[in-house]
């Protein structure tokens, strides 16, 4: 079916800059074609000055729902009406949801990542998990994995943001949970326990491809691997996994899955989760995951 844009034609977007290699157009309008819902989507490039207009323009255009990417994710807080439980522990935003002129905002990353894993046949429930990173998208997926996991490894290059994210999250969940220095030491000793090792670090995205934090002779049968890079789709970390036998999970099903919850929040709809893959790794050039 052909995608026709008319007077009820619902928008959709994504805010962010730089945002010329975004995927998310391609994942939410191939949805909206298959379920043949009148929403189109949009990416819109709003520099830091201009984030406040943009919200105006939100509501004053009627838009539906955005999604929020760098540098937004945190400024954008303050425009919101209402926060989902994610947000108001991690402080960052990437869904917004016009209600009728109030805006609600939601971070869908931890929740992606979980589903990523789950789908991908990893439950993490009392599992031993190693995290690589304390940037925003690793304290997204602690926080959610935290919920589940039976003990959480955070290691940063600057340790003492891991630890008081460990400490924040001990204060939550009241489990096992420790940050400390990301060194190859460390990472070695981590893994020797770990059912699960995520790289939420940005080591391995193009254009230093051959770059990983993890040595392949690390890595086992018996592991579970997200690298949630997905520019590479197939990073190095993510070769070394698969060649030594362990379940890998790719940064597109994170991806896929934020933009999956995301897109239940603004149409009502379950996600059409094989088109929006589909049309993802096309735009990444792939057309299967290797
Ligand atoms: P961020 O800037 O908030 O965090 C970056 C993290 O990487 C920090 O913990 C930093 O210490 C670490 N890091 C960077 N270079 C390092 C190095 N040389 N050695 C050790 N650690 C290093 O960024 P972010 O938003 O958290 O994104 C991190 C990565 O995850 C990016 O590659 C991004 O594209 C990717 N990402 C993927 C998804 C997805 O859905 N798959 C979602 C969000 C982010």
């Amino acid at each position: 079916m052909k995608m026709v844009i008319a007077g009820k034609t619902q928008v959709c977007g994504v805010i962010g800059d730089p945002i010329a290699h975004t995927l998310s157009p391609a994942m939410h309008n191939a949805a909206f074609k298959h379920l043949k819902l009148d929403f189109v989507f949009l990416a819109f490039k709003v520099k830091t000055a201009d984030l406040e207009n943009a919200v105006r323009g939100m509501r004053g255009f009627g838009i539906r729902g955005l999604n929020v990417t760098m540098p937004h994710k945190t400024a954008i807080i303050r425009y919101l009406a209402n926060l989902d439980a994610n947000v108001k522990f991690l402080g960052s935003a990437n869904t917004i949801l016009n209600d009728g002129g109030r805006l609600l905002g939601f971070n869908t990353d931890g929740t992606g990542a979980l589903h990523a894993l789950r789908e991908n046949g990893v439950n993490p429930e009392g599992k031993n998990v190693l995290l690589l990173g304390a940037g925003g998208a690793a304290k997204a997926i602690a926080y959610s994995l935290a919920q589940d996991a039976g003990a959480l490894c955070i290691l940063n290059r600057v340790p003492e943001k891991a630890a008081v994210w460990a400490d924040a999250l001990n204060r939550v969940f009241g489990k096992k949970i420790v940050g400390g220095a990301l060194s190859p030491s460390a990472v070695q000793k981590n893994l020797q326990d770990a059912d699960i090792l995520v790289n939420a670090t940005s080591v391995g995205m193009h254009p230093h491809v051959d770059q990983s934090l993890v040595a392949p002779q690390w890595l086992r049968p018996d592991l579970a691997v997200m690298d949630i890079v997905y520019n590479p789709v197939e990073t190095k970390l993510a070769k070394d996994a698969k060649a030594a036998g362990a379940r890998v999970i790719s940064g597109v099903e994170m991806l896929l899955y934020q933009g999956a919850v995301s897109f239940q929040i603004w149409t009502g709809h379950a996600a059409p989760i094989e088109v929006m893959r589909t049309a993802a790794l096309k735009q990444l050039g792939r057309d299967e995951l290797k």
